[in-house]
């Protein structure tokens, strides 16, 4: 059975050896992410090598996802490591303390104390902690605690409501880029952005050293929700990540969000990821708890393109058991969800004749009840369209272009594979298509498939023909007559 949602793992030390991987990558993995907030260039440049030899092992697509850092705003460090704070007790945020003990801590966000004033809550540890600013002196921030319990080092600080001024690209994001952009990642997560700028400036900072990966901005700020239709206009994609959303907006507001998120990026043409602990308690245990199969499951039939681990399969203790895991409760919801056409985008109006043809498709595919869709595409954005229709019928996207294939490893209900670009013929080509679809075992003799291609061969968004074809019938035209 073949699953339409995508999984995202998280490379990380229970996940590096390449044993591991690869079970990994026969578990399920669709797109490896790595976090840039952890190690060195040349430990990101290894590891990639290490997923690409475990993809080209396995013979699975698998995309590679580099997550920046971005500008998390942290608590310095204590003589101790940590200290336990008590509720009413004072404590000041001094962006020029040096060492922090009970009564203070430094910040490597020196300008916060310009970001705050009397009244703001601050949250830290995604929450677990929340203090009361009571007045700010210059550089620092008298605050009393509200919640109180254990600080450790350079934990993370949230403003409740948001409205933090760091900017979306530190520097050390933008030597990222460069890197990320060298190992030729799919796909480039921008942590905090708050507008459609911050994401205009990735991409540029990408191009201009001559990377091509798709960006997913990361909704974690109340500004991003606020500002989410241009910021959906400027990505490929957005990450639902609810670990610091849930901070900024309150855990309460966060599933309806993931809802109206989901739903948004799909009437845009755009990719969701749903985020953060899915199966946190896997971590450390080899089965997941009720309530994160209902959350994995209710990700799934919100529509979401791929759904996440993280510390999950990083650090935790069951990094094949978590991905087999989460694909068993994908495949059941999908059984369960309902395949109705999305008629809002069909009735929209399309200027572009590769658009069209991928509309055409799946409306024929799903009323013939076709067994696949076979979409001959350069660039997959063919495919995308017809993902985003919720057709029922799976999409092979046969591409000549290996960065073309891991892209698509992301779109839900597509299954990238590549085929050779020798012939110059439509016909062959066409011909090679139902090859490699028989090779695969997705269809026999006898059945029907919808076939998508560009003319001429080989040109970029000329996806321009629409052919149904009955397999081993050496693709004549077929006489097809209503199922009904
Ligand atoms: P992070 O992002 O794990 O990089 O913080 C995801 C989230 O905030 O949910
Ligand atoms: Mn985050």
């Amino acid at each position: 059975m073949t699953r339409h949602t995508k999984i995202v793992a998280t490379l990380g030390p229970a996940s590096s050896d390449p044993h591991t991987l690869e079970r990994m990558l026969h578990a399920g993995v669709d797109v490896v992410r790595m976090n840039f907030s952890h190690g060195r260039a040349e430990d990101h440049v290894a590891r990639a090598m290490a997923i690409r030899e475990a993809s080209a092992r396995t013979h699975r697509p698998v995309g590679i996802l580099a997550d920046l850092q971005g500008p998390k705003i942290r608590v310095g460090r204590f003589s101790d490591g940590r200290v336990t704070l008590t509720k009413g007790a004072p404590f000041i945020l001094d962006a020029r303390c040096e060492m922090g003990d009970i009564h203070r801590v430094g910040l490597d966000y020196k300008d916060l104390p310009k970001d705050v004033r009397a009244g703001d809550v601050l949250l830290l540890d995604d929450g677990r902690l929340k203090l009361d600013v009571e007045h700010v002196a210059g550089a620092e921030i008298h605050t009393r605690v509200r919640v109180g319990g254990e600080l450790s080092n350079n934990k993370g600080i949230n403003r409740q409501g948001g409205g933090l001024s760091a900017p979306a690209l530190t520097a050390k994001d933008m030597e990222d880029i460069r890197t990320a952009a060298e190992i030729g990642v799919d796909f480039l997560a921008v942590s905090f952005p708050k507008s459609a700028a911050d994401m205009y400036m990735a991409r540029q900072l990408m191009r201009a050293v001559g990377g091509q990966s798709l960006l997913i901005a990361k909704i974690e700020r109340c500004e991003a929700v606020a500002n989410l239709e241009e910021i959906l206009d400027a990505s490929d994609g957005i990450m639902v990540a609810r670990g610091d959303l849930a901070v900024e907006v309150g855990d309460a507001a966060v599933p309806a969000l993931q809802k109206k998120m989901i739903r948004a990026a799909r009437e845009r043409n755009k990719l969701t990821i749903t985020a953060t602990q899915m199966m946190e308690s896997m971590i450390s245990s080899p089965v997941p708890t009720r309530a994160e199969v209902s959350d994995v499951a209710n990700a799934v039939l919100d529509g979401t393109d791929a759904v996440m681990l993280s510390a999950e399969t990083a650090s935790g203790s069951y990094p094949v058991e978590v991905v087999e895991a989460m694909s068993r409760v994908c495949l059941e919801a999908e059984k369960s969800a309902e395949v109705t056409l999305d008629r809002d985008v069909l009735n929209r109006v399309f200027t572009r004749i590769d658009q069209s043809i991928a509309m055409a498709a799946i409306w024929t595919a799903h009323h013939l009840k076709v067994k696949a869709i076979a979409s001959l595409t350069q660039t997959g954005s063919t495919a995308l369209w017809m993902s985003r229709l919720n057709g029922g019928v799976p999409i092979y996207a046969l591409t000549p272009e290996p960065s073309a294939r891991n892209q698509m490893t992301l779109y839900r209900e597509v299954y990238p594979l590549l085929m050779s670009q020798t012939h110059q013929d439509r016909d062959l080509m066409l011909w090679e298509a139902e090859q490699v679809l028989l090779e695969q075992g997705v269809v026999a003799h006898g059945d029907l498939i919808v076939l998508t291609i560009g003319e001429p061969i080989g040109s970029t968004g000329g996806t321009n023909t629409l052919k149904i074809v009955r397999v081993g019938e050496h693709l004549l035209p077929t006489q097809v007559s209503s199922p009904d």
